[in-house]
């Protein structure tokens, strides 16, 4: 069981797993998706600036059932931040334990990759579909954005589009 996730993801053993996307960082960890991304977006919050040591955070939001982590997952760091230990308690930020790299957000029930981790050749072609749609707790941003894409103050949709 030492690179299963849990069983609400896709497991090491599903030969039907057809890999779309790969992600690593020091190498310690192998992520693997088969699927586009949900949904991506762009997060100003504070907890997300702090953490990341950046002014904002993107995340591509996967299904669990689409990600698996074949190597490394005993290397894994989680700390919850809500409750300010480290644990794997969703939502939690997840790390490696080796490089320190920043790797998701688990939620409950979404796995939120930072798509920076992820392979897209030299120079990157991000696909369509990581490409952030929204950004989100634009009410802290420490910079502003000059694209076009929504800007709501807390989460999309809610409270309101501020720009
Ligand atoms: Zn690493
Ligand atoms: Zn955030």
């Amino acid at each position: 069981m030492e690179n299963e996730l849990g069983p609400e993801y896709a497991s090491v053993k599903h030969t039907s797993f057809l890999v779309k996307y790969g992600a690593s960082c020091c190498r310690a960890e192998k992520i693997e998706v088969c699927a586009d991304p949900a949904d991506a977006k762009i997060c100003h919050c504070l907890t997300c600036q702090r953490l990341h040591g950046a002014p904002m955070q993107w995340t591509a939001i996967f299904h669990k059932h689409d990600v698996r982590i074949t190597k490394g997952t005993d290397c894994l760091k989680c700390y919850n931040s809500e409750q300010k230990i480290q644990a794997r308690i969703p939502p939690c930020k997840v790390s490696c334990g080796l490089c320190g790299t920043p790797i998701a957000d688990e939620g409950h029930r979404r796995w939120l990759a930072y798509p920076s981790l992820f392979a897209f050749g030299f120079p990157p072609k991000v696909p369509q579909a990581f490409l952030p749609t929204c950004h989100i707790f634009c009410g802290s941003r420490l910079i502003d954005m000059s694209d076009d894409l929504p800007k709501w103050s807390g989460h999309k949709n809610n409270p309101e589009r501020i720009f």
